[in-house]
């Protein structure tokens, strides 16, 4: 069977697609490989929120055709966003693209990959030229012929989906349903989804156009698959959703196909003339399960899961009821990634985000009374997201943003530079205006600013006790074992596992930079293999990487005589000893 190398670009929803992507292909005998250079199939899992991440696979796309000139048996695809959105002049712009499916697709991977790799087997066996077509641009692949042979799948169905019928069809349901649980897979820590798409059409956003409508899962295909984890030795469940605290089930609007609940659309968010209006609480007499609900339900359902968290926070309709849910629960987390964008009320509502900037601190005070409770080692930490540069962005909506993140105290806020999406309301209608030069000094300035927040907020921890989750080696222990040819095999299954690109990482604690080259929440770092090799010291203790419940990162050494494979996966109580810019550094107690 083919050998794929499967490389993601992003977000932990295209992360969670590559898991869901490479198990099924891994059931059908597929083996994957860490090296692109040794695979028959390339797979590139797409990201388009900001053009730099387009960039990146447009150029790995280049490399790539030169390589097929002297393997012209590979395979190669694009899954995700850019699929999505690019369609059919992707191929034309790259003829070495074999394969494509946007997010929506991806449930039909197998059946394409099957038919690429044939065609190209029989395409070889003939002659490919006389499947190429010569246009004024130059040689292109016919796409008609290819099309029909099976070799080119494209995107899926672009329209967003809008009715209940259409969701009905909803096959995607399938591959999350059909996910393994093969402790090959996981670490003890894995995603589970619970709202595909996005109703909100932030100004400046592609996903409700590459991710379609929102839809919510059944909250028993949630539940059930947290058990299967759990079963299979997962402690920590991250949900997934674009903006998880919408999460709405109504038990008495659910369609049933083949016997299998059927995701629902969900409501569209209401701001009519100033009034917020709330579509996600629950109506008197009405049999639905909210975000509270699910939250609570996993937590007492699935007791073995001992961290229970979820990303990404929306700022309104945050209700009171999950605030409560989290403060009694003690396996959820206290933490919150809730994106405010910018500190500026103008450029909120040129965001059409929905709130304003007293609205959102209004959220942060409620969300702390609730839950930041340092005395019982219960803090609240809270991570955000902002983007400077967009439209019409003054000096004075920047330094308001400035001050909203003096005023929130994240641990760690995403600061992007805003990216003009094509198809999107700002791209069509707003002038990007404020000069590159001017977005990467304010980029630069808040980065500066949350370094020293984020470097005050973890020396409030020293000297405190954590209980933290060993995730893997630190990246300074795998970059010494690599040198050293030492490096673990639990090491060699994740990266075997998912290659997340590094120009699709967020900037982890210790790494914020002032170029605008981050994902939107992808949270695995690349291993670099850097240096010539040099003999492993076998004195120096081994540097494991961990998080806390608040989701700090938290350095330990392993102790003497504990192999970190043992580790690995497992929940460590830890006394923190120091705290460098980002990072906490700790000891098992
Ligand atoms: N749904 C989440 C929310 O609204 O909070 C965020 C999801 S989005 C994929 C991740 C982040 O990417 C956003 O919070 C935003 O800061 C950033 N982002 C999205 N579109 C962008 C653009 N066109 N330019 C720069 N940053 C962008
Ligand atoms: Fe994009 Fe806004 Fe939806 Fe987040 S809420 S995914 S930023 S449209």
């Amino acid at each position: 069977m083919p050998t794929v190398y499967l490389e993601t670009f992003g977000c932990q929803m295209n992360e969670l697609d590559s898991q869901l992507v490479s198990s099924r292909l891994r059931t059908l005998g597929y083996t994957f490989t860490p090296q692109a250079d040794s695979a028959d199939v390339v797979l590139y899992n797409t990201c388009s929120v900001r053009e730099h991440a387009e960039q990146k696979v447009w150029s790995r796309l280049g490399e790539l055709a030169l390589r097929k000139a002297r393997q012209p048996g590979l395979v190669v695809g694009v899954l995700g966003c850019m699929a999505e959105r690019e369609g059919e002049g992707l191929i034309r712009r790259m003829p070495v693209v074999d394969v494509m499916a946007g997010p929506a697709e991806l449930d039909r991977l197998p059946e394409l990959l099957d038919n690429a790799l044939k065609t190209r087997r029989a395409l070889l066996a003939e002659s490919a030229t006389q499947h190429l077509l010569m246009t004024p641009e130059g040689i292109r692949p016919d796409l008609t012929l290819l099309r029909s042979a099976g070799q080119v799948a494209l995107h899926g169905d672009t329209g967003r989906r809008s009715s209940t019928l259409a969701a009905a069809a909803d096959q995607l349901e399938l591959l999350d349903l059909s996910r393994s649980t093969s402790p090959d897979e996981h670490s003890g820590s894995a995603y589970v989804r619970i709202t595909r798409g996005c109703n909100k059409f932030c100004t400046y956003c592609v996903v409700p156009f590459t991710r379609g409508a929102e839809v919510h899962r059944p909250p028993e295909h949630i539940i059930d698959e947290c058990k299967r984890l759990a079963d299979a030795g997962v402690i920590e469940i991250t949900l997934l959703g674009q903006t998880v605290n919408h999460y709405r089930f109504e038990h008495d609007a659910a369609t049933i196909v083949d016997g299998v609940v059927q995701p629902q659309k969900g409501r569209a968010y209401v701001h009519r003339r100033g009034v917020h209006e709330d579509p996600y609480k629950r109506e008197k007499g009405e049999r639905v399960t909210t975000f509270a609900d699910l939250l609570y339900r996993i937590h007492e359902e699935v007791p073995s899961v001992r961290r229970l968290r979820f990303v990404t926070s929306y700022p309104r309709s945050f209700g009171d009821d999950v605030l409560q849910v989290i403060r009694d629960c003690p396996r959820i987390c206290r933490y919150l990634h809730v994106p405010a964008q910018s500190g500026s009320d103008r450029m909120l509502r040129a965001m059409n985000r929905g709130y304003s900037v007293g609205e959102y601190l209004e959220f942060i005070d409620r969300a702390r009374q609730h839950l930041h409770q340092p005395e019982i080692g219960r803090p609240l930490t809270i991570a955000g997201d902002i983007i400077v540069g967009f439209p019409g962005e003054t000096e004075e909506d920047f330094l308001a943003t400035a001050d909203l993140l003096r005023r929130v105290r994240y641990k760690n806020c995403f600061i992007f530079k805003y990216s003009p999406r094509p198809g999107t309301v700002a791209h069509e209608r707003l002038t990007d205006d404020v000069p590159d030069p001017v977005k990467r000094r304010r980029n630069y300035e808040l980065l500066t600013l949350q370094a020293q927040i984020s470097d005050e907020v973890s020396r409030e921890y020293i000297g405190s006790e954590l209980d933290v989750f060993v995730q893997s080696l630190s990246k300074r222990q795998s970059r010494r074992q690599r040198q050293t040819g030492a490096l673990a095999a639990t090491e060699h299954r994740s990266l075997i596992r998912l290659t997340v690109s590094a120009a699709g990482t967020h900037a982890r604690p210790g790494d914020q930079s002032p170029h605008d080259d981050q994902g939107c929440c992808a949270t695995h770092e690349k291993i670099e293999h850097t240096g010539p090799s040099e003999p492993e010291d076998h004195t120096l203790p081994v540097q494991m990487s961990a998080r806390s419940d608040g989701d700090l990162i938290v350095f330990i050494d392993a102790p003497p005589g504990t192999p970190p494979d043992a580790l690995i996966g497992s929940i460590v109580r830890v006394r923190v000893e120091s705290a460098s810019g980002l990072a906490l550094h700790a000891r098992p107690v």
